[in-house]
């Protein structure tokens, strides 16, 4: 006899654990089912050589939803966020740009490069907040369907429409700009010193692919603004043991409710009977029933792997066929012997318990992106580094420290493809870059993972490596994450749902798709 649940999410990322956090809190029963040994999908901690651990993917956290944080009392079950103090961009001269959490600190900084950039900084750092606060109600409402004529939709978009009226004019005409213009164009705007606008610009390139001078980025500059710690916008941590504690707290936030979770535990395929999800089959051919099925999954594995195409109407495949993700980055993490001494700045100091970010011009940034153009990796990568032994010594054995170093760009679709000596040229490349700002770095490097976007999509399921299962351009957001008339979590199969970054309000460790899809089951009475 199959067991019956009322409940089985597909994938333990964070935002499936949420999802069954969410409606085992409502008192259903819930199995989640995670393919791998453990959970956590993109947001995993593993120790990958003896006594050094990585945040192998994710690195940072700022997005997660504050009123999930609440809900499932996170710090209650070990969710303890450590700042990041400071960016430090390094230039090619020896001189660097550095921002600090301290604001006179930051602004004398400034100063030093430019004046005008000096007094213009706080006013884009005050715009920034109000769009940010412009925008958040909308992270946390299910997008209603501006085509659609259901009592509803007409009143989230009144809603919708009050509330951007409310901004007054200045700041909709600056939320207009921000999603549509380039991430460099808008910050052209704003600045003139070249390092301070590349530095910006970098949090519109990640995780797409475009360019700082691509339209589009500006909103992905403003996507990575909207996260908070302790109510700061654009505050970004790190989570002590890493980001697999983000999932293991989340997890067992769904424990403690009574939900199950069983890793190695691979979905082959939802069983569909007269057009209603009834329950799961796993590869190993065991199946279990249950009333609904929610799929934390990537849209296209979602329905174009788990779901018979015959169970969908030809449209939405076609939809979800042009969902488009090209991944574009990659990661390298390092277990280190020695800190690395940056010759702008050199020896210990406050500037390595923050980010580093390589990204001396706009120019370097747009130049990084030309390579992936045209199907190679870049040559002289944009890079974000983070040292986390420096903000939680636990990462690494006594004097030793571990290195997590994103890259931009590693193209999913590299000419010729990806193999184990492509990846590790891509590797050299991104250390022989940071080396001429870090000369020790070659000599202090005791072992290395090069993560390339075929890596990320063969671990974690996350197709063609994109991080924010399917990218985060203004044809696929809000009411059309992942596809038309189907951005609310619910799916053409009556009792299957979509809980994963691919629904609104997208990738990140944020959970949004998570809680929205659950409130959304539970709206069903399923
Ligand atoms: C290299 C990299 C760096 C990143 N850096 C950051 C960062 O610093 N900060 C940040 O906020 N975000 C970052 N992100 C993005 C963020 O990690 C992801 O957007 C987010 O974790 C996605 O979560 P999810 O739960 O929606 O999906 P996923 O994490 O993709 O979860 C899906 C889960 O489903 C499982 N699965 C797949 N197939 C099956 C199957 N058939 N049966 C059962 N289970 C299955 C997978 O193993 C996985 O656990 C990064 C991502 C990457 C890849």
């Amino acid at each position: 006899m199959p067991q019956t649940y009322d409940a089985i999410v597909i994938g333990g990322g964070h935002n499936g654990l949420i999802n069954a956090a969410y409606l085992a809190r409502a008192g259903k029963r819930v199995l989640v089912l995670e393919r791998r040994e453990l959970v956590g999908g993109a947001a995993v901690t593993e120790e990958v050589f003896p006594g050094f651990k990585f945040s192998v993917y994710s690195y940072v956290v700022s997005l997660l939803r504050p009123e999930i944080i609440r809900d499932l009392d996170l710090p209650g079950h070990g969710l303890h966020v450590l700042p990041l103090e400071s960016t430090l961009t390094p230039l090619p001269d020896g001189d660097y740009l550095a921002q600090w959490s301290d604001h006179d600190q930051t602004r004398r900084e400034l100063c030093r490069h430019s004046p005008r950039d000096a007094e213009a900084y706080d006013e884009y750092g005050r715009l920034m907040h109000h769009m940010a606060r412009a925008v958040k109600p909308i992270l946390g409402m299910v997008p209603p369907d501006p085509t659609s004529l259901s009592p509803r939709d007409l009143l989230g978009l009144l809603r919708l429409g009050r509330h951007f009226r409310g901004l007054g004019a200045e700041r909709f005409h600056a939320l207009y700009k921000l999603m549509t213009m380039s991430a460099a164009g808008f910050l052209d705007e704003w600045f003139e010193t070249d390092v301070l606008k590349a530095t910006k610009a970098a949090s519109g390139i990640i995780g797409t692919f475009l360019g700082p001078r691509s339209p589009g980025t500006a909103y992905i500059l403003l996507h990575h603004y909207m996260g908070e710690i302790d109510g700061v916008f654009r505050a970004w941590g790190f989570a002590k043991g890493g980001t697999g504690s983000i999932s293991e707290a989340i997890a067992g936030a769904a424990r403690r409710f009574g939900a199950e979770i069983r890793a190695s535990a691979p979905v082959a395929r939802v069983i569909v009977n007269d057009g209603r999800a009834v329950g799961v089959v796993l590869e190993s051919g065991e199946e279990i029933r249950a009333r609904v099925v929610v799929s934390g999954l990537d849209p296209r594995r979602t329905f174009l792997q788990l779901v018979e195409p015959r169970e969908l109407p030809g449209e939405f495949v076609d939809a979800i066929r042009r969902f488009t993700f090209r991944g574009s980055s990659g990661k390298v993490n390092l277990a280190l012997g020695e800190l690395p001494d940056f010759t702008c700045m050199p020896g210990t100091g406050p500037h390595l318990r923050g980010a580093i970010s390589i990204s001396p011009s706009l120019e370097y940034v747009e130049r990084a992106y030309d390579d992936a153009k045209y199907g190679e990796f870049s040559r002289r990568p944009y890079m974000d580094v983070v040292i986390p032994s420096m903000i939680d010594p636990g990462m690494a054995p006594p004097g030793k420290h571990v290195m997590s170093i994103f890259v931009q760009y590693a193209p999913f679709q590299l000419n010729g493809g990806w193999t184990d000596a492509r990846r590790e040229a891509f590797g050299d490349a991104v250390i022989d870059t940071l080396s001429e700002y870090a000369p020790n770095l070659k000599a202090a490097i005791l072992h290395r993972q090069v993560i390339t976007p075929a890596d990320i999509e063969r671990v974690t399921g996350l197709s063609e490596g994109n991080i924010f299962q399917g990218e985060l351009a203004l044809r696929q957001l809000f009411f059309l994450r992942p596809a038309p008339a189907w951005a609310k979590y619910r799916t053409p199969v009556r009792g299957l749902y979509q809980c994963g970054s691919g629904t609104h309000p997208g990738g990140g460790i944020m959970g949004g798709s998570g809680r929205l899809a659950a409130l959304a089951i539970l709206k069903d009475g399923a």
